[in-house]
């Protein structure tokens, strides 16, 4: 796996201390709004947090553990797009939809926003039950000159340039999600 890697764009201590600092502020804003539902005499919701499979499984795991609050977890499976191809052919949702998230704080936690595709699907579809409140969060967000995303997260990680990357819950062919850090794939390996 290792002699695959390129170079590494994002080292595991830089991503951990990041992943750190992301999960007391969303905890800080999501404990605010309910705070202020209580204040005003409404139900404060449920916090749910929902991790888009499979890619956000590393980050996702990591983020919990730097939120200090009683939360539930339901995930989402989106398909995204195979192998090599570096354009987002779209996004579907295999299997089934988080429910019972009407009047609750959601917040969707996914590994990277290309397009915006997969995170404008899952989030019209989450609105759909009518959430308290719904919060994007993505760990790493692709910088396109002149192209705009479909989306814009509430919460991003790091912004890296158009590069195709893996690791840290990324993967390319399914392979190299275990890799610590986030990183370029030699061109060998694609
Ligand atoms: P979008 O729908 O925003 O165009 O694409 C987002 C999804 O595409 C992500 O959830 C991820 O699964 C996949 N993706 C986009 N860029 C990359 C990349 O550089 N590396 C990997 N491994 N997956 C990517
Ligand atoms: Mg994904």
């Amino acid at each position: 796996m290792f002699r695959d890697i390129e170079r590494v764009l994002i080292d595991q201590g830089v991503i951990a201390a990041r992943v750190r600092a992301l999960g007391q502020e969303i905890a800080e804003d999501l404990a605010r709004d309910q705070r202020r539902r209580r204040e005003n005499g409404t139900d404060p919701g449920r916090v749910v947090l929902v991790p888009v499979l499979t890619g956000a499984m590393v980050f996702g795991a990591d983020l919990i553990r730097q939120m200090p609050l009683k939360m539930s977890i339901d995930v989402v499976a989106v398909s995204s797009y195979p192998g090599r191809s570096v354009a987002s052919k779209g996004a579907s949702i295999r299997g089934e939809l988080p429910q019972n998230l009407g009047g609750t704080h959601v917040l969707v936690v996914d590994d990277i926003l290309d397009s915006g595709q997969t995170l404008a699907v899952v989030r019209s579809l989450i609105c759909e039950q009518e959430p308290a409140s719904i919060r994007l969060c993505v760990l790493l967000e692709k910088k396109k000159p002149g192209e705009p995303s479909l989306v814009k997260p509430e919460y991003v990680g790091f912004e890296i340039p158009d590069e195709f990357v893996v690791g840290y819950g990324l993967d390319y062919n399914g392979f190299y999600r275990n890799y610590p850090d986030i990183a370029v794939l030699k061109h060998e390996a694609m």
